[in-house]
């Protein structure tokens, strides 16, 4: 499951773009959908989902974006059923202006939950939101006239892009921000939030001329009902991602590792990888210390050489090399284990001054402290003695073993 990782989260929501671009410029009839009362309703019923599943899983930035559509489709539609000319045109205004803005909020806050003081703040600049996009384009001097809208920058830019330059201004900014990759929060949350900016886009601009005639709310309730999906999509992808992948070493876990077993034939090898006297380390070093180990050495197997590596549990992973020969196997790990005993881990020194030195100091090693990690190996390959993964594994752990009692950093293989 780990190498779908990249495609799941783009593949689905372009996908998703691309039909619906396709379905209401070419399938015919389209522009009768809107007015069955179930079709009107689905963007009400997928942003409900969205909102009670972000609520779920903790992801308060979802749910505030949920309810921030809620209230666009819900002042669209109030438009489209009233009058759509100058009402319709607000809604479009704000809806261009708050959404990319609060999305850019969102992103750069960190999650805090939804019923903590933080998230009470939040859900006040929410609501308070979503009141303008609803309230504003009921007051008469909001309904602008042409003159004033060119001079704001809020005029259509084009037949075809019927979105106020100022919403669209924020849209070509908000998207490559929400693109940029932010340390300590979840990589998938940029890409979602853009991709719903995209559909809400899209929605937004349902008096462009390259929909057929007549089509307007239809084009705005499917778009609506899209970004809401990517909401959706975003929250199950990402459960089923942290659910497969290791949070510290982000190499795939033992979870996955079972997968990938079910789906092996014939010939291939499986190798344990121990690392020698971690506890030793954790003791003298500290427990964050030991932490960062672990991630040097999942970093030296994350290139999927010999094999694809996971992380078994504790200071354990396993690698699962297939097509590929079990004394192939062993040169590659022979050399991954010289590699890791020859690289030290280098230690930021307790010693370290906090502040720079006025003199600066004649050698680095002095500033830091090596360690020489190196691990144990015991490798097994499917065979008549061990024909299923379980026990090839199982083979490949009594040949650690053997690797430990013989002086540790080496490697054995399963006789
Ligand atoms: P050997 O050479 O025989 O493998 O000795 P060892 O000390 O590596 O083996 P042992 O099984 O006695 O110790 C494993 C240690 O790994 C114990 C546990 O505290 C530590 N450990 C397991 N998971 C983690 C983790 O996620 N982070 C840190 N820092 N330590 C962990
Ligand atoms: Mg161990
Ligand atoms: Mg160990």
């Amino acid at each position: 499951p780990d190498n779908m990782k990249t495609w799941t989260t783009w593949v689905p929501p372009v996908g998703l773009f691309c039909f619906l671009l396709l379905l209401l410029v070419l399938a015919p009839g389209t522009q009768h959908w809107s007015q069955s009362q179930a079709f009107a309703n689905m963007p009400y019923i997928l942003l409900a989902v969205a909102i009670l599943l972000g609520a779920a899983f903790s992801q308060s930035r979802i749910t505030y974006i949920g309810i921030l559509l809620l209230s666009v489709v819900f002042a669209a539609n109030r438009a489209f059923s009233q009058g759509i000319q100058q009402r319709g045109a607000a809604v479009v205004l704000l809806a261009a202006i708050y959404v990319p803005m609060l999305t850019a909020i969102f992103r750069h806050l960190h999650e805090a939950g939804i019923f903590t003081s933080k998230g009470f703040g939040r859900a006040l600049l929410v609501v308070s939101s979503a009141f303008m996009i609803v309230i504003l384009p009921e007051l008469e001097f909001f309904r602008l006239g042409t003159s004033t809208s060119k001079l704001f920058l809020i005029d259509s830019t084009h037949s075809l892009l019927q979105i106020p330059g100022l919403g669209l201004a924020a849209f070509c900014i908000v998207v490559p921000v929400l693109m940029l990759k932010r340390e300590h929060d979840n990589q998938r949350l940029g890409p979602a939030m853009a991709f719903t900016l995209l559909f809400v886009f899209a929605g937004l601009n349902f008096r462009s001329n390259m929909w057929p005639s007549n089509q307007a709310h239809t084009v705005f309730l499917c778009f609506s009902s899209g970004a809401a999906l990517v909401l959706i999509w975003y929250m199950l992808e990402n459960s089923w991602h942290e659910a497969y992948t290791d949070e510290l070493t982000e190499l795939p876990t033992r979870r996955s590792m079972k997968q990938h077993f079910s789906r092996l034939d014939q010939t291939y090898t499986i190798a344990v990888l121990d690392i020698d006297h971690f506890k030793a380390i954790n003791d003298k070093y500290g427990h964050a210390t030991g932490d960062q180990v672990l991630r040097f050495i999942a970093a030296h197997l994350r290139d999927d050489e010999p094999g694809k590596a996971y992380r078994y549990g504790g200071e354990e992973f396993v690698i699962v090399a297939e097509r590929c020969s079990l004394d192939e196997a062993i040169v590659e790990l022979d050399g991954l284990r010289q590699r890791i005993a020859d690289r030290k881990f280098m230690l930021r020194s307790r010693s370290r001054p906090r502040r720079k030195p006025k003199t600066p100091t004649p050698s680095t090693s002095e500033l830091h402290e090596a360690i020489t990690v190196t691990v144990s190996i015991g490798i097994a390959e499917c065979s008549d003695t061990h024909p299923t993964p379980t026990e090839v594994l199982a083979a490949a752990d009594k040949a650690l073993y053997r690797a430990k009692e013989e002086g540790r950093n080496c490697i054995r293989a399963a006789r």
